[in-house]
């Protein structure tokens, strides 16, 4: 019998799922970690707790503290149900394009969550850079009362996930994988599984998949910064180069659009049970291209990174499908049409 003893517990160690379609379309086995099933629903649990236990570490963090964080949601989510298991305040600063169903986690959770418009990274009023300066002010005010997480850049992001995730890939796969595919939001889940695996075999191809808009896949393919189009997926994709993401060992990447993407998280739910957000959708879609470039016979690996529900307006919603030019599933239509 395993019993967890809290909630930082019974982080990682999700079920490696190998997903039937993807599998059969393209004669390789392609697996994916369930990270929707941490405690806190997403893959961002995993960074939370490796951000807090090397504050906590380096004594930056003591109960009373307030954990400051920029995020998309899921880091946030993360980090508050960390703090309340160990005794943190958690503020949240974050776009205010991202889906309701997220905002509402965090509200309920007692988080004091900021809203803020979507500017360049350059601008002061950038999410991550309003989270820094409210940790810098309160710790001006009373030294060590705040701690800006900082998951884009701090590098205990991309080392709990070189440590715990990719090493889990590694064991649980016994060492039969071929590739490792993924988006990037912080750059974290690259940089540590990929770090992890090619430690153990350089040969391992590690693959980014990127939403349209994104400036990472190009900056792969061709050192530059460029992003085209838009994606309806949330937390993947940046506009600047982050420092998690620059320690990333990647061999190659696709920019890949909503219209495939989504598809595949449809189908994911339809026909094999499991409900994942849009970056899921993009991590399958890479895994299939991958799959198809190594041919037959090959083990490829991705993540789905949180559940669909905290999309459902979004995702699952026909009328925004339609006005995003993204298929709109039958049975959806049937459903909630
Ligand atoms: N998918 C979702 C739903 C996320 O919230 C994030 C994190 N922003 C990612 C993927 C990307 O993970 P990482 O930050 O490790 O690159």
């Amino acid at each position: 019998m395993t019993i967890h003893t809290d909630f930082a517990a019974a982080i990682g160690n999700t079920p490696l799922l190998r997903l039937r379609e993807a599998s059969e379309a393209t004669g390789c086995e392609i697996l994916a970690k369930a990270e929707f099933m941490n405690p806190g629903g997403s893959v961002k649990d995993r960074t939370a707790l490796g951000l807090i236990e090397d504050a906590e570490r380096r004594g930056l963090l003591r109960p009373g503290c307030t954990v400051i964080e920029g995020t998309a949601g899921n880091t946030g989510i993360g980090l508050a149900l960390l703090g309340a298991s160990r005794g943190y305040r958690t503020v949240v600063v974050m776009p205010d394009t991202q889906s309701r169903e997220k905002i509402d986690t965090l509200r309920v959770m007692g988080v004091d969550i900021r809203l803020v418009p979507v500017v360049p990274f350059t601008d002061p009023n950038h999410y991550a850079r309003v989270a820094k300066a409210m940790a810098e002010t309160l710790n001006a005010a009373a030294p060590g009362s705040a701690w800006f997480a900082d998951q884009f850049d701090n590098p205990a992001n991309r080392d709990w996930h070189e440590a715990h995730t990719g090493a889990e890939i590694w064991d649980e796969t016994d060492g039969k994988v071929d590739g490792f595919v993924c988006a990037a939001g912080t750059g974290g889940t690259i940089a540590g599984v990929g770090k992890a695996l090619k430690a153990r075999r350089a040969a391992i191809r590690i693959a980014l998949a990127d939403p349209a808009g994104s400036i990472f896949a190009s900056y792969v393919k061709t050192g530059e910064l460029v992003g085209s189009g838009t994606s309806i997926s949330e937390g993947i994709g940046n506009s600047r180069l982050t420092a998690n993401f620059l320690a990333a060992p990647i061999d190659q990447a696709w920019s890949i659009p909503d219209d495939e993407s989504v598809p595949i998280l449809h189908d994911l739910l339809h026909h094999e049970g499991y409900c994942v957000g849009g970056s899921s959708g993009v991590n399958v879609a890479g895994a299939i291209r991958l799959a198809r470039e190594l041919g037959p016979g090959h083990t490829i690996v991705t993540v789905l990174c949180d559940g669909g529900m905290r999309y459902q307006g979004k995702l699952f919603n026909p009328a925004f499908l339609r006005e995003k030019a993204i298929p709109v599933p039958a049975w959806l239509d049937r459903a909630l049409g």
